[in-house]
């Protein structure tokens, strides 16, 4: 039996720019033609990569973007009837969508569910609506009520709430209202990501240079990332990946898959894969991926020394860290005898520590994650 396989689906589309974003993603307002060709350019991408993977069993899907819950929800039915007709999907299966306050209703989550998406990924990013109209959000606080009570109504059992943490003005106080008042309504998980200012984006202009002085500076950064813990921790979420917080057994299959190195096969505009080791991504040149033909760019076979680092950099990311023998499994080598001098240094300054057989940040390491994780870089 070959080993396991995920898929990633890009939905490039909006309603419009948030101010802070750079993913590959385009207003929809008259595109509904254009929609409606990328939908069929991507469903025949899906269905022309089947009969590489046949000895694969598909353990997750992710319909991310953009904004996925903004096209025709029949779209959606769509790819994935595709995608269930073409592939051999596990009865298991993980299927997750992201899915924006203001671009849901309850006929568009009745059709996501009867088309098999059982995992709902909301993006709230906070409960103040001064914080969602600096970010350029098109949804309030109250729109984020009523689409996650129309979720569960309409069944969804898993829900996943994205927050960020580190908004221009913000301090501990309005993140805890945030945490507090999302953690309370239940969700089975939470991602907190912390605000990057990308370049490119209104926000650089903003807040970058000069301007990141309206940022919380990075000592409060830290007691906000301190402070997310504790608090999600009362209300049952765990964390179990640096931004990720989950209720025991919803820890998401499919972020996983990317933590741990197993294979995910991106479809899609700008997709990203790696399968066996190989790496590439899709064209972001939306001409010449509706044109079809060779669209893969990228295209990177890892040497096992840029695998032993990935899995590292990514393993650790896991609370739990990185398992001992599994690393010596994949590679039959010994994790101390290729990093010894490293981790040594590392468990001294207090930054890792070992049990269970697992290699893991301590909470002072998560502080510090970047540069931990970069003396285990091999030439
Ligand atoms: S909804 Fe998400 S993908 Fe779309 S512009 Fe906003 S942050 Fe970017």
């Amino acid at each position: 039996m070959k080993k396991p396989l995920s898929l990633y689906i890009h939905i490039p589309y909006c309603v419009r720019k948030c101010a802070y974003c750079d993913f590959l993603s385009f207003s929809c307002g008259e595109r509904e033609a254009e929609i409606a060709g990328y939908v069929g350019r991507l469903i025949r991408e899906i269905a022309e990569n089947a009969c590489k993977y046949v000895d694969r069993e598909v353990i997750s899907i992710f319909i991310g973007g953009g904004t996925p819950s903004v096209i025709k929800a029949d779209y959606i039915a769509d790819i994935l009837g595709c995608i269930k007709e073409k592939y051999r999907v596990s009865d298991e299966a993980e299927i997750s969508m992201e899915a924006n306050p203001g671009t849901l209703d309850r006929e568009k989550l009745m059709i996501y569910r009867k088309a098999g998406v059982n995992r709902l990924s909301i993006g709230c990013q906070s409960v103040h609506d001064d914080e969602l109209k600096c970010l350029g959000r098109i949804h309030s606080f109250e729109d984020f009520i009523r689409c996650y009570d129309m979720a569960r109504e309409c069944g969804f059992e898993n829900i996943n709430v994205d927050l960020m943490a580190g908004l221009p003005g913000s301090d501990e106080k309005k993140l805890e209202k945030s945490l507090r008042t999302v953690a309370e309504m239940g969700p089975e998980h939470i991602s907190v990501y912390d605000l990057i200012i990308e370049e490119g984006t209104p926000f650089h202009a903003r807040y970058g240079g000069k301007g990141a002085a309206q940022l919380p500076d990075e000592e409060t950064d830290r007691k906000m990332y301190h402070m997310t813990a504790s608090v999600l921790k009362e209300y049952g979420l765990e964390r179990y990946e640096i931004s990720n917080y989950a209720k025991p057994g919803y820890e998401c299959r499919h972020n996983l898959v990317y933590w741990n190195r197993e294979d995910y096969l991106g479809l899609g505009l700008n997709a990203a894969s790696c399968v066996d080791n190989v790496r590439w991504k899709n064209t972001s040149d939306m001409s010449k991926y509706m044109k079809g033909g060779e669209i893969r760019e990228e295209r990177e076979e890892l040497s096992i020394n840029e695998q032993k680092f990935e899995t590292m950099m990514l393993g650790l990311r896991l609370i739990r860290g990185v398992s001992i023998q599994e690393y010596r499994n994949r590679y039959g080598a010994d994790l101390y005898e290729e990093y010894g001098e490293h981790i040594a240094k590392m468990k001294e300054y207090g930054l890792l520590t070992e049990g269970a057989g697992f290699l893991r940040l301590t909470e002072a390491g998560l502080d510090v994650a970047d540069a931990v994780i970069e003396g285990f870089a091999v030439d």
